[in-house]
């Protein structure tokens, strides 16, 4: 258990939890996510979405399973045709290569399903815990609580947890969000962490929750941008560094 319960003038992070939910929820009533038509699309989809948009995977994926409508056709797939088709999308090869490899495992070992568990879900190339939880909460309404960059990033500057391990992020929040809210949670955080409490720069003016949120990290982002704006304008001249030469000839 790790509440923050020494945020200053704050309630401890397990009773900041369920205001913050009720105040994100009208704002993202629904997960903007993947288009999909059964959990088997899902998997593909999501395994794509790594590194790249949803709106981008969802640009590609109608081709992709016209031509390859189940894991039967894709784990007897020509891995080049694959990769064309999916290459809009980014790390194409791996992603190729992990797709066909998941589904011939899908074939042999789960008759061409997907898996309806953490543990075999984790076993298939391409799928780690992330990917396994968005599947099991979207396709199977088992919830999970989704780690993802955005989350992981949200849940430390709100003081939920301190850790960075994503495993570590997950059953921290597990402990503390409501297990109806788990998948939906993830979720918020993941659009709020895309629209308004940006890595670099977040929003903290015109975010909901700034009274709920002890805005952990977020000062030395403000001072570490200063101090590069600095940097820049208050070098005299003469003093800026040359260009480097390219070691190129
Ligand atoms: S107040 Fe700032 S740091 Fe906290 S969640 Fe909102 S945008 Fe992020």
């Amino acid at each position: 258990m790790d509440d923050l319960t020494s945020v200053p003038k704050l309630p401890p992070a397990r009773d900041r939890v369920v205001p913050i939910n009720d105040r994100l929820a009208p704002l993202y009533p629904e997960f903007e996510g993947l288009n999909y038509e059964n959990p088997f699309q899902l998997l593909v989809a999501v395994i794509l979405s790594a590194q790249c948009t949803d709106k981008r995977v969802n640009l590609l994926t109608p081709a992709l399973f016209a031509r390859f409508p189940s894991a039967h056709e894709l784990a007897e797939c020509d891995i080049k045709e694959l990769e064309q088709l999916v290459k809009p999308s980014g790390f194409y090869k791996n992603k190729a290569k992990n797709i066909r490899a998941c589904c011939v495992e899908m074939v042999l070992r789960f008759g061409g399903q997907v898996p309806t568990n953490l543990d075999d879900l984790v076993t298939l190339p391409g799928v780690g815990r992330k990917t396994a939880n968005v599947i099991l909460g979207h396709a199977f309404e088992t919830p999970g609580v989704t780690v993802d960059t955005h989350v992981g990033r949200l849940s430390r500057r709100l003081g939920l947890t301190r850790h960075r391990d994503p495993v570590k992020v997950e059953l921290a929040l597990a402990e503390i969000v409501p297990q109806a809210e788990w998948l939906h949670f993830s979720g918020r955080l993941i659009m709020h962490g895309r629209k308004v409490c940006l890595s670099r720069k977040p929003r903290c003016e015109q975010c909901v929750i700034a009274d709920l949120c002890p805005k952990i990290g977020v000062k030395g982002l403000a001072e570490k941008r200063k101090r590069k704006k600095g940097a820049k304008t208050d070098s005299p001249p003469g003093t800026q560094r040359a260009p480097r030469k390219s070691a190129r000839k």
